[in-house]
């Protein structure tokens, strides 16, 4: 890992942002990648004496429970504070999917807090203790980028039971979970309307349920999970019956600012390490530094990783203020991510052979970046939401008659 330069045209972190940042930045340089030099190239995670450890440190400066309620014993932080970490807890070679190891990750999904207190009880605290995991189970195979509309899986209560049958696809860390969020279409009541979708928390346990792995570009697979008549007790439904949607919504757009920044994280240090090799390669003429066509590189790299910063630390401000942030939220994901694949591929480009060679990060950020700009929703209906807010906010400017 290479030092960084700060520049934040425009923005000023508060001082104890500005420490909390360097804080992370030497866990992840002196605690999390003496672990990771010793794990095989794609690994997804380090042993359980590992992970212990990093938790450990990762408390005592209190940087553990950050999504967790505080009456759970949760220590939430502001979305700015939540970015800040996210950027710099990614600048690892497992970044993408695995931020600092997991240090500073763990707890159930968000979505679990706005259920009874009994679920709470059962599937909320003991993934805030580390003893259960959770997958989220959105998408299906007619299409993930429009949920409200493709969700097909069928939930018919039967007595006290709810029985689901449907696939979902893409599910990442389904098989050895838990339990899950799934989304099913199911009968609400109410008169006229068409069914609408409803959550349940499913357990692998549960009769009818299978799980198939997907091969796909990362280490992490995802997985097809199959649900033939799967009966899932009533007091499973997780909010109310009809209402699962607002649940969906409310996890995916929470995600969308961290998630950008995660990847400009790895971005900044593919970068960074792009200039420490330039800045040393000897090539025909001189250093590779002074290439103009080098320099062009990192200059575009350094200008749109600093305007994707400035959209992130933004919109995570705005948030705190207490501001719908739906729009800003696709703004960041949609250049975030983007931002984030171009910066790589040139710090591959500017690495030659090496890029790609296994020994380095690059390539498997490369890889692992790909699939940030489908998953959490896929760039164009990002832009599509984009685009939907200028037209209804735009008359047609001064000079539009
Ligand atoms: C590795 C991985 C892990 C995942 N993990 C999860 C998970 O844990 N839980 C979960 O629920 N889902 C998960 N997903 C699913 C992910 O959210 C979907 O892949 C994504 O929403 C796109 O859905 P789709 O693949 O069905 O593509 P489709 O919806 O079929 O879209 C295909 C392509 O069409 C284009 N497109 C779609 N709509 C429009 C539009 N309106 N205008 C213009 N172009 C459009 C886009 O380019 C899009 O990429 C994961 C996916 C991957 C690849």
């Amino acid at each position: 890992m290479t030092d960084t330069v700060d520049i934040n045209y425009g923005f000023q972190l508060p001082e104890e942002l500005l420490m909390l940042r360097e804080q992370v930045r030497r866990f992840m340089r002196e605690e999390v990648k003496p672990i990771e030099d010793k794990l095989p190239y794609d690994a997804i995670g380090c042993s359980k004496a590992d992970k212990i450890h990093l938790k450990g440190i990762a408390e005592d400066m209190g940087l553990t429970g950050l999504t967790i309620p505080a009456e759970y014993g949760g220590n939430p932080v502001s979305a700015l504070t939540r970015v800040i970490i996210a950027e710099e807890s990614a600048k690892c070679r497992l970044g993408a999917y695995a931020p600092a190891l997991g240090a500073f990750g763990g707890g159930p999904p968000n979505i679990i807090w706005g259920g009874t207190e009994a679920q709470i009880e059962k599937y909320g605290i003991p993934c805030i203790e580390g003893k259960k995991r959770a997958f989220v189970a959105i998408t299906e195979p007619t299409g993930g980028s429009d949920p409200r509309n493709n969700i097909t899986t069928r939930a018919v209560k039967k007595g006290d039971r709810w029985v689901l049958n449907g696939r979902k696809m893409w599910i990442t860390a389904a098989a050895g979970a838990d339990y899950g969020v799934v989304f099913a279409r199911s009968d609400d009541g109410r008169e006229g309307e068409p069914p609408q979708i409803t959550a349940f928390i499913v357990e692998p346990d549960f009769p009818g349920i299978t799980f198939n792995e997907i091969g796909v570009i990362r280490a992490l697979s995802p997985y097809e999970i199959v649900l033939e008549n799967c009966e899932v007790p009533e007091e499973n439904v997780l909010g109310r019956v009809g209402y699962g949607f607002a649940v969906a919504q409310s996890w995916l757009v929470d995600a969308r600012i961290p998630y950008a920044a995660g990847c400009i994280g790895i971005a900044q240090e593919a970068l960074d390490m792009a200039c420490g090799w330039a800045n040393q390669r000897p090539t025909r003429g001189g250093l590779l530094k002074d290439k103009q066509a080098i320099q062009w590189m990192i200059a575009d790299s350094e200008v749109e990783l600093q305007a994707a910063r400035l959209l992130v630390y933004d919109a995570a401000s705005k948030a705190d203020a207490g501001e719908i942030v739906k729009v800003d939220a696709s703004v960041c994901k949609l250049y975030g991510t983007e931002t984030a694949g171009r910066v790589v591929d040139r710090a591959i480009q500017i690495f030659g052979g090496m890029g790609v060679a296994k020994e380095m990060p690059l390539e498997r950020w490369y890889r692992e970046l790909r699939i940030k700009r489908i998953g959490e929703g896929p760039s164009e209906v990002h832009r599509m939401v984009i685009a939907r807010n200028k037209l209804r906010n735009t008359e047609g400017g001064v000079y539009f008659s």
